[in-house]
């Protein structure tokens, strides 16, 4: 929440907005005028993945999309959209003393075919990356990806983020956290707060109409330690990004054991299904509308 208790900007960077209906635009375009510059090394990695992903994709049914560019706008700059606001976070989090020599470690829950974290993780080496991922499928892949890329400092762990969490070598050792397209906020909240550390932040991509979604989140947040910051629109997007800080010590119940976060949300009244979901681009064709 902001100073005046108001969930709102926390004066996070401000990009150009980037045309959602613009064709033909390079990858490095988009990202540039979303306020990313990528080198030439991180634009080949891109390419290679993005190659992984139209090949692996269609074979094993991880994307809907399969037109390159497609990956470009709706997956790779949407993840690269978070990028300004997480930069401001990092030197938050990096200015805490005990951080300052190392390096930060984030989380990303449900990542499906690596969105956002793989895509953080190219854009920001230096942040070491843990993906969550329940789907066998899913999980393969980021394997796959992430030796593929070369990439290090970056794992792929298959399994549900309520067991995750409940390890001792995961639990309140990540200095940021993101999910996409995952479960609606009180879920997530419980799902992610726990892999915080006290002082972390966490920042989910939402559509921008989430007004019951906003409220039951800060019904859910208290309970978990943490506290809802921020809810700004991206610039160019039809999505904005909640922003989540790890205020207190989680109560050793959450999470909950697998499904309950989502099934019975901290804070009561669960938000209707539609609401649930981001905005966000479909990833995913396991179910019609591409996001699970
Ligand atoms: N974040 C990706 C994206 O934006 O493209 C994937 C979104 S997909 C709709 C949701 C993913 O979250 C699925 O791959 C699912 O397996 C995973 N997931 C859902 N609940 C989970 C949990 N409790 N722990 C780990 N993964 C989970």
């Amino acid at each position: 929440m902001g100073p005046d208790g108001a969930v709102g900007s926390m004066g996070t960077a401000r990009p150009d907005a980037v045309p959602p209906s613009a064709s033909g635009t390079s990858l490095s375009d988009l990202a540039r005028r979303a306020g990313v510059a990528l080198e030439a090394a991180q634009l080949s990695r891109f390419d290679a993945y993005r190659s992984l992903l139209l090949d692996r994709g269609a074979k094993v049914n991880l994307t809907a999309i399969s037109d390159p560019e497609e990956v470009d706008r709706r997956l790779f700059l949407d993840a690269l959209r978070m990028v300004p606001a997480l930069d401001e976070y990092r030197r938050l989090a990096g200015a805490d003393s005990s951080k300052r020599a190392k390096r930060l470690k984030l989380v990303d829950v449900g990542s499906g075919a690596g969105f956002p974290g793989l895509v953080l993780k190219i854009a920001r080496p230096d942040l070491d990356v843990t993906l969550i991922e329940a789907t066998g499928k899913k999980a393969t892949f980021l394997q796959d990806a992430i030796a593929a890329l070369e990439l290090d400092g970056v794992v792929a762990i298959h399994a549900r983020a309520e067991d995750v969490a409940h390890d001792a070598r995961q639990r309140e050792k990540h200095d940021l956290a993101t999910a996409r397209a995952v479960a609606a906020l009180p879920a997530l909240l419980e799902l992610c707060a726990p892999l915080l550390r006290l002082g972390g932040w966490a920042f989910f991509p939402k559509g921008l109409e989430i007004g019951d979604e906003l409220a039951a989140g800060q019904r859910a947040a208290p309970l978990v330690g943490a506290r809802l910051v921020a809810s700004d629109p991206l610039p160019g997007s039809d999505t904005r990004l909640v922003i989540v800080e790890k205020t207190g010590l989680t109560h050793p119940r959450y999470p909950r054991r697998a499904g309950i976060p989502a099934r019975e949300p901290l804070g009561g009244n669960k938000v209707a299904k539609g609401k649930t979901r981001a905005s966000n681009a479909p990833t995913s064709a396991d179910d019609a509308t591409g996001i699970e």
